[in-house]
């Protein structure tokens, strides 16, 4: 497959190149070797993005809800019909085997744009009666939004907030990780095949001076960023300067907790897919599984055999189900939680160790007899290190649950109904699971409470953070005056 982009970025309705730009290398993540090179944006290439955007917005805003709406619903047919091409070159952006990419990322921002596609033509005001006056509401767009991704889903990210966005009459620029800027250039593509004006949906490369730099650009108004909480902390207060709209999507530390009624083979399914899909690059992961201590060692036997059924290798190969790691530095990174759980006397019960082959490998890896006060337990390791913690009581294990910065999600594994909403109803977070971890449709808000986050993703309530309610007074008498 082609993997080398036309050029580095895509502003107004073609490719641009700009060869100004730092360089900047992507790295297939299992083999470790140069597939494309692209170039941070110059002053030139971001100016373009925004003039370009501003002028798509007003074309675009002009057009009825429904007008919009086809143009997002024939980009999701696009992309299905691609699935294959955008899953391969998902899997040359990050590592993920293609067993998942082609089910949960080109597919996943077809969901979305075919979803807010379905939402355009409804996107209505109110109608206040207030005795003979009456008041109505105007839902409008707020204008030019910047949408800045992380690198564990290029191609969901740039959809789960383009489509939105573009629903209420927005136009977009979207910054991708530096570590995989592919996937986004090939959203933007199919943008314009399905009809949108030149410029609606812009891709600009760079760093996180980039992101800055359109983060603090006066004629955006809304920023989205999915990342971490320290640079979650840098874009909103750099947002709130300008007063612009702000999402933000960071990171987190779930727990799950598997009480004694739960079913095992189900909860071990629960923290497989909460712990090693993606190669535990997940920001929801519910990386703190609190085991009841009467089931502690049936559900560690049961894990590491099912861990010994994964198929490490080749991310290409359809049978592969755990692929690499999507660099090294985020390989060295995790290795280095994986020493401090070891020095700290977690005990290392599956895996641990690097692949010895070429690619960023590591191997799935489980802690048991980890307390709420070891690094492993407090930090975010985006990598595959589940934490095995053990408990008692109910009480005792929500407040441990709950004790952490962070807020994005929380599962719980039980057979009794009225524990697992009592449970959920106590869970500081924004997107909980009974009896499930991890799925996140389009139809359902997703994103964060505490330090993981402002504002919501995907479902009706993105459309609150992409567009402003305009209050329109209607007098129907005179106007009374004091004097
Ligand atoms: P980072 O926070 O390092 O980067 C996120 C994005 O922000 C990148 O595109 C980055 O550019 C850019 N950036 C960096 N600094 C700035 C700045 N000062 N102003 C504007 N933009 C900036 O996150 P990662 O890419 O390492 O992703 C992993 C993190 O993302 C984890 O913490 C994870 O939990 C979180 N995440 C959250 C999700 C959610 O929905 N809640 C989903 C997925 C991930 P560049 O990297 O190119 O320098």
């Amino acid at each position: 497959m082609q993997t080398q982009p036309k050029a580095s970025h895509f502003v107004d309705g073609k490719y641009l190149e700009d060869t100004a730009g730092t360089p900047i290398d992507v790295i297939y993540p299992a083999t470790g070797k140069v597939v494309a090179t692209v170039h941070s944006a110059t002053d030139a290439v971001i100016e373009a993005a925004v003039q370009s955007g501003m002028r798509a917005q007003k074309a675009w805003a002009a057009m009825t809800g429904t007008e919009r709406g086809r143009v997002l619903r024939r980009a999701a047919d696009i992309m299905r019909a691609r699935n294959h091409d955008l899953s391969v070159l998902e899997t040359y952006d990050t590592g993920k085997p293609y067993s998942e990419t082609s089910v949960a990322d080109a597919t996943s921002g077809a969901d979305a744009l075919e979803y807010f596609g379905g939402l355009a033509g409804s996107l209505t005001g109110e109608h206040i009666q207030l005795g003979d006056d009456f008041v109505y509401t105007v839902r409008e767009p707020l204008g030019l939004c910047v949408g800045i991704g992380a690198w564990n889903y290029p191609t969901q990210i740039a959809c789960w907030k383009g489509a939105p966005a573009l629903a209420c009459g927005n136009a977009m620029i979207f910054k991708p990780s530096e570590t995989t800027p592919l996937c986004a250039l090939k959203v933007a593509e199919i943008m314009m095949e399905a009809g949108a004006p030149a410029g609606l949906y812009n891709v600009v490369q760079g760093l996180g001076d980039v992101g800055a730099k359109l983060v603090g650009e006066p004629r955006v108004n809304k920023v989205s960023l999915t990342g971490s909480v320290p640079t979650g902390r840098k874009v909103y207060a750099a947002a709130a300067a300008q007063m612009k709209h702000v999402t933000v999507e960071l990171g987190g530390k779930s727990p799950m907790i598997v009480f004694e009624d739960a079913d095992i083979e189900n909860a071990v399914s629960g923290a497989i897919l909460g712990n090693f899909y993606s190669s535990g690059q997940v920001c929801s992961n519910g990386t703190r599984v609190f085991v009841h201590a009467d089931i502690l060692e049936q559900f560690l036997e049961r894990l590491c055999a099912r861990l010994d059924t994964a198929i490490i290798g080749d991310p290409m190969d359809p049978e592969t189900t755990f692929g690499p790691m999507v660099s090294a530095t985020q390989m060295e990174i995790v290795k280095g939680f994986i020493a401090k759980g070891e020095a700290e006397g977690a005990r290392l019960v599956y895996g641990g160790k690097q692949l010895d082959q070429d690619g960023f490998y590591l191997q799935p890896t489980v802690f048991a007899d980890v307390t709420d006060d070891m690094t492993i337990a407090r930090e975010e390791i985006f990598g595959p290190v589940m934490s095995v913690l053990s408990f008692t009581c109910e009480d005792e294990v929500l407040a441990r649950a709950n004790d952490t910065e962070f807020g994005l999600a929380a599962g719980v594994f039980t057979k009794d109904i009225t524990r697992a909403h009592r449970v959920v109803k106590g869970f500081e977070a924004g997107t909980c699971y009974i009896n499930t971890y991890n799925l996140a449709p389009v139809e359902a808000p997703f994103g964060g409470a505490k330090a993981s986050g402002v504002g919501r993703e995907n479902s009706k309530e993105a459309i609150n953070h992409y567009s402003e309610v305009k209050t329109v007074y209607v007098a129907m008498g005179d106007v009374e005056a004091p004097f």
